[in-house]
């Protein structure tokens, strides 16, 4: 049995409205931030630390859009699952002894399917027992076997108690199967559509929930469809839309604008 002495020390931290080490990890926030981003809204340093992400673990993917952050050297590194366990679980260790002890993380980097389901499911729980919530990063181009083998254990039972996956869906990304390349947004509405109901069907088949992003890249090609994605991909059931605005980063023999 633990001692009372920590038992009571435990509770004490753990009831407290703001940790130590998170209290810690806030002000290390503020201090890196530039002055120009400390304004009275700015949350980052004050109540959150920002989200978090893996960094160039598993590069590979299967489709071929322009833009791509990936670098030249996607898809020519090594990527098995033992690698991306632990790489993925040093970065972790680091994440949480720099930034405290709680965090969201995207698993990102490469193409979350394409990792072994196995390997996919012990870097989520790795992530977890660093007191991350981890968040999938995928294209979304998997089918239902592919995602309960993630989730599911070899009993046939969860060993994830619900996952987060963002699902990028956006015209400028080619090789999507049905619609390898999309001539605008609207032709990703049904593919959007599979993708919730993928994660609905987990839910009622296994009895794990799940939270989805919606994730768009967006350049001066699909600007103009901002909007009409958002009414048409809202009532889809995501849980969040998020537009990021193409960065210069990447392989630039992917940009075409
Ligand atoms: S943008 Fe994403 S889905 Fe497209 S090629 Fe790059 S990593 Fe793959």
């Amino acid at each position: 049995m633990e001692d009372p002495g920590v038992q009571l020390r435990g509770w004490w931290e753990r009831t407290r409205p703001v940790s130590r080490l998170h209290a810690r990890a806030l002000a290390r926030r503020w201090a890196e931030l530039p002055e120009s981003a400390r304004t009275p809204a700015q949350l980052v340093g004050r109540h959150a630390l920002g989200c978090e992400g893996t960094h160039g673990v598993f590069p590979k993917c299967n489709l071929t859009c322009s833009p791509c952050y990936h670098s030249h050297d996607a898809n020519k590194v090594r990527v098995d699952g033992a690698h991306t366990v632990a790489e993925v679980d040093a970065q972790m260790t680091y994440l949480e002894e720099t930034r405290g002890p709680h965090g969201h993380a995207q698993l990102i980097g490469g193409e979350v399917s394409l990792l072994d389901p196995d390997a996919h499911a012990e870097t989520l729980l790795a992530m977890r027992r660093h007191g991350r919530e981890p968040m999938s990063m995928t294209h979304g181009d998997f089918d239902d076997g592919y995602l309960a083998s993630v989730v599911l254990g070899p009993d046939g039972r969860p060993r994830l108690p619900r996952v987060s996956f963002a699902g990028h869906f956006d015209s400028l990304m080619r090789g999507r199967r049905g619609v390898p390349r999309p001539r605008g947004e609207a032709d990703l509405a049904p593919y959007r559509r599979q993708f919730v109901a993928m994660f609905r069907r987990l839910r009622s088949e296994h009895g794990v929930p799940s939270y989805l992003a919606h994730n768009m890249t967006v350049t001066p090609r699909n600007l103009p469809e901002v909007a009409e994605a958002v009414r048409t991909t809202v009532p889809m059931g995501f849980d969040m839309l998020s537009f990021q605005p193409a960065a210069f980063v990447g392989d630039e023999r992917r940009w075409r604008e």
